[in-house]
């Protein structure tokens, strides 16, 4: 899949719905600012629905008013999203997932910050999203009470697997509803991948015991726009931010902060998140990990969550009023 930013072609009218107001303020005025190729050929025989969508455009577009940004249409195809991530990974790919520690600083920081609000007697958490289960088992290591939730079978069935842990296949509207709380809810790398985000948000405080904190952690748009421009200036690079609608949603730290605020969170806390580090195995891998753990601290220096430093962002909040 690529993603170009010159003009694009119109988008057929059957395949798309639009999106007329900003999922995160309901603002009208809405910017159009990239358009995104999809390209699904590696569906043609697997879902050839999905398929129907390559070669065609999107627009993203930026409110005016909150600076996040959009898809300007939406494609129709019933459970477009879920068929996507339909992948079959294989079970060595996902033990892998499980034993890599290329996430670890950032589930480290995310567990200290947890431990420093929530009381020894009240740990029991939920992870959305939990993958191969790295997160809940690392969680299970600071004596959390963890469970979990996974719609993908295979790494739903792994991570529960080797953690003993429950994890759900449902989504955080049905586990809402059947009445399970937690003193902490995390959402790692989860809720850019999810349309009307606000609507996740608010089911992830129900979920939540009152005073209980959510942990969101998104790529910053704003930032990923920015960097994505600069690489195709200086090499071949072709712009990549939204590919196949993944990244549906183009948070800002302003808009981030928003987005849970319309979610009934209170004592908001957005900074920049901690990078991914890739093994340090070889010279190149030591040079990588040390190019991002300086960037980070550059990035978290005061004022710079605002800058194209900041590539990933990091949100704290309460739930429930102020
Ligand atoms: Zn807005």
């Amino acid at each position: 899949m690529s993603c170009r930013s010159s003009a694009a072609p119109a988008v057929a009218g059957d395949l798309f719905t639009p999106v007329t107001r900003c999922w995160v303020c309901d603002g009208a005025a809405l910017d159009r600012y990239h358009s995104c190729r999809m390209d699904f050929g590696q569906y043609a025989e697997q879902d050839p629905g999905l398929h129907e969508y390559s070669g065609r455009h999107v627009w993203l577009a930026r409110c005016r008013s909150c600076g996040f940004g959009q898809p300007e249409v939406l494609p129709t195809l019933p459970g477009f999203f879920d068929r996507m991530y339909d992948q079959r990974w294989s079970e060595a790919w996902v033990e892998e997932e499980f034993a890599s520690t290329y996430k670890d600083l950032i589930f480290d920081g995310i567990l200290n910050e947890l431990a420093s609000r929530v009381p020894p007697g009240r740990r029991r958490l939920l992870d959305v999203g939990a993958h191969a289960g790295r997160f809940l088992h690392l969680a299970q290591e600071r004596g959390w009470q963890v469970e979990g939730i996974e719609l993908n079978p295979r790494t739903a069935a792994f991570a529960a697997a080797r953690t003993g842990a429950p994890v759900h296949r449902v989504n955080a509207h049905a586990l809402a509803l059947a009445g399970h709380r937690y003193a902490a809810v995390v959402l790692t790398d989860v809720l850019e991948h999810i349309p009307e985000p606000v609507r996740l948000l608010s089911a992830l405080s129900a979920l939540l015991e009152p005073g209980g904190v959510v942990a969101v952690k998104v790529p910053n748009g704003a930032a990923q726009w920015t960097k994505e421009r600069w690489l195709a200036r200086l090499s071949r690079h072709r712009i990549s931010l939204a590919e196949n609608l993944v990244h549906v949603n183009q948070f800002t730290p302003r808009s981030l902060a928003r987005a849970l605020e319309r979610a009934a969170f209170s004592r908001i806390d957005v900074r920049t998140a901690a990078p991914e580090l890739p093994p340090a195995g070889s010279a190149r891998g030591f040079l990588d990990r040390a190019v991002r753990r300086g960037l980070f601290g550059a990035a978290s220096c005061p004022g710079a969550l605002h800058t194209p430093l900041a590539l990933h962002l990091q949100a704290y909040a309460v739930m429930g009023a102020a």
